[in-house]
């Protein structure tokens, strides 16, 4: 007899070899007695038990289930599973940020007197959250240039335990060899993180590529629509353990209602990151044609230093796109402040076209001293292409451009 318990189940072998986009409209799902086709949302605190035995087994491990929302929940668990499945890993830990996805995974894995090497070109937070917090912890951070590997090499310490990276970076668009950086990473026992945001799986996957633990924000492309804030860690089942016990125990919970706003946003994530992706390419070869603009960051133009790697790496080139303009940060602020479609917002990832300057805002934090390492101008403004029409895109930026010609 089949049943309608039986039927509710989607056989694990029917995706098996199943491609990314199919595993981000289906992998995960688990559904109620009720049946319901759309994932469904458990707004509970807590979950009961059929008796005290019942409890006590959970509690201990020696049974699974669901016990309490800070560390078990149906919606959030679909939400790891999904995402899990499209990065090719064992086990995904969902977080209430991207932030947060971070910090569990540096304070679930390392102690007082290991040694990160990471990339210079970080998101800026990361950049805090290394350099003022973690090193309080006595976890220390030597950074270095993304592309030069022998700089990676000569950063490694008896006590590094991790390396950390984002490729392509935020704003500049260089890219990482992870092939490489895994094998120097594994060679002195330390486990290569890649920040996957701006990529995401559909574009790009570091755990195949040999990769330890992939990072999301799922506050930008996952979600894809700029509702949300969260985040998630994947990587082998042993690993995300510890990232798990650091979750459990802190709190950097992601809530229910936000991990099915992000199960949406995946099954969409596909045809997105296509369109925001052609649009993109689209808007930086025009951009190199504009007199006003000096210079154009985005791997997909044939011109980027690294574009046969990206073309190796990626299968597209996603959503970002940077460029400075001739001046200075008066001729940058008036041509964010003459467009008249796109957001002057720091988020990015969004269906809306945003648009920020950098050195004032995501990276403002960071000393005049970094910002000049790492490339942040005052005359370099970043885009995240959205998806309205890319003729009215490029018409906003060519107004704003002759407006401060
Ligand atoms: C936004 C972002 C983060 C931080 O994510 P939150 O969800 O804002 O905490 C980390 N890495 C990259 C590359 C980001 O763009």
């Amino acid at each position: 007899m089949t049943d309608a318990t039986d039927r509710n189940k989607i056989p694990k072998a029917s995706l098996e070899g199943a491609k990314t986009e199919t595993l981000a409209v289906r992998a995960g799902q688990i559904r109620s007695p009720e049946l319901e086709h759309s994932e469904a949302i458990f707004p509970t605190s807590s979950f009961v038990f059929s008796s005290a035995q019942q409890a006590a087994a959970r509690f201990a491990g020696d049974e699974p289930g669901n016990i309490y929302s800070r560390f078990t929940n149906p919606t959030v668990k679909m939400f790891e599973d999904r995402i899990a499945a499209m990065e090719g890993a064992e086990r995904g830990v969902a977080t209430s940020s991207g932030m947060a996805a971070i910090l569990s995974t540096c304070l679930g894995l390392l102690q007082n007197g290991d040694h990160i090497v990471s990339s210079r070109s970080v998101f800026g937070t990361t950049n805090v959250l290394f350099e003022k917090y973690l090193s309080r912890a006595g976890i220390t951070t030597t950074f270095v240039d993304l592309v030069d590997v022998d700089g990676w090499k000569n950063a490694v310490q008896s006590n590094t335990k991790l390396f950390f990276l984002e490729t392509p970076s935020n704003p500049l668009a260089e890219i990482a060899d992870i092939a490489k950086l895994a094998d120097l990473a594994h060679g002195c026992d330390a486990l290569l993180v890649v920040d996957n945001c701006f990529c995401t799986p559909i574009l790009q996957k570091p755990i195949e590529l040999g990769a330890d633990i992939v990072i999301h924000s799922a506050t930008k492309y996952l979600d894809g629509q700029g509702r949300c804030i969260g985040g998630v860690a994947v990587g082998k089942a042993s690993v995300m353990e510890e990232v798990y016990g650091f979750l459990r125990s802190a709190g950097t919970t992601m809530s229910p209602f936000n991990a099915w706003v992000f199960l949406k946003g995946l099954e969409t994530l596909g045809i997105r990151m296509r369109a925001h992706s052609e649009s993109a390419l689209k808007v930086a070869q025009w951009l190199t044609e504009q007199p006003m603009v000096e210079k154009v960051f985005y791997s997909g133009l044939a011109s980027h230093p690294q574009h046969e790697l990206a073309s190796k790496q990626q299968s597209a080139f996603g959503g970002v796109v940077s460029f400075t303009v001739r001046g200075g940060r008066a001729e940058a602020w008036a041509l964010i402040d003459s467009l008249k479609i796109m957001s002057i917002t720091a988020n990015l990832g969004d269906a809306k076209t945003t648009i920020t300057h950098p050195a004032t805002t995501t990276h403002g934090r960071l000393s005049d001293e970094v910002k000049a390492k790492s490339g942040i101008s005052e005359n370099l403004i970043r885009m995240s292409v959205g998806l309205e029409d890319v003729q009215d895109i490029i018409g906003d930026l060519q107004q704003g451009l002759a407006s401060i010609a």
